[in-house]
């Protein structure tokens, strides 16, 4: 039986990968892999190492989450070394925990690795830090995706009124209606609000804007992208370093 490697992928940037991470990808003989986890990092497996896609598009999942945790615990029992490569850190909304369950419960041995979150890496790649004294002394990660559900969302909005810097991950499709939630539990109109495409690769793109115009500005930026509402999105003027010619 073998051992399974819950590994965080980063956020994109290839260089970003832990160097535990990139370790046991070189040991690996079989990677298991999402379609956020950069795939060049494959290139990094040693010969006839094993690759397993499993990738899942947004909401539109190609493969259950039950079946990729049965994926997972089929491999472990047919190879020594299992690296389940997920894009960013596992367990931010990356599932990893029920992955660990699931092979626990089965009584495969797993390992977590932490990776680089989107979460906070692409806002900085962006030149937009997640907290920054004077202005923000604190910053969520919310799930957008909840938000469509408009009369049954679990999201607590009244939360959301004080200056938390508030970013928010699988919600490009959803940002109209984020903006108006916010908008609605009193936030101005021309409150800061980035939104970051496919961020710390060569393709990012940041576009700023305020709640009030940010979904005609950003609604058509390719994903993942995620969005980041706070005044501390005012500093990407200064900061920006990234998407500088
Ligand atoms: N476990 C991952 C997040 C998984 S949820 C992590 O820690 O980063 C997937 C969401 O993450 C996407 O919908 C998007 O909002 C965000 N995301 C992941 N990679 C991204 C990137 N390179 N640029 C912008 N957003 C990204």
């Amino acid at each position: 039986m073998g051992k399974v490697y819950l590994t965080g992928a980063g956020p994109g940037d290839i260089d970003l990968l832990t160097v535990k991470a990139l370790r046991l990808v070189r040991e690996a003989d079989v990677i298991i892999y999402d379609r956020l986890a950069n795939a060049d990092i494959l290139n990094e497996a040693k010969d006839g190492c094993e690759f397993v896609y499993v990738g899942k598009k947004d909401s539109h999942h190609t493969l259950p989450q039950e079946e990729i945790n049965e994926v997972i615990y089929q491999n472990a029992l047919k190879y020594e070394t299992v690296v389940r490569l997920k894009g960013g850190d596992p367990f931010v909304f990356g599932r990893g925990g029920e992955e660990g369950i699931y092979l626990g419960e089965r009584g495969i041995k797993f390992e977590f690795i932490p990776g680089i979150t989107s979460a906070i890496a692409v806002p900085e790649y962006a030149g937009i830090p997640v907290t920054h004294r004077g202005i923000t002394v604190s910053f969520r990660v919310v799930t957008g995706h909840e938000a469509s559900n408009k009369s049954r969302s679990q999201i607590p909005w009244e939360n959301y009124k004080t200056d938390d810097t508030i970013i928010f991950l699988m919600g490009l499709h959803r940002l109209n209606v984020i903006a108006d939630k916010l908008m609605e539990i009193g936030k101005p109109a021309d409150y800061p609000v980035a939104v970051i495409s496919r961020g710390t690769t060569k393709d990012e793109k940041t576009v700023i804007g305020t709640l009030e115009t940010i979904w005609e500005k950003a609604r058509d930026l390719p994903t993942p992208a995620l969005i980041v509402v706070g005044e501390v999105v005012k500093l990407h003027d200064q900061l920006n370093w990234f998407e500088k010619p």
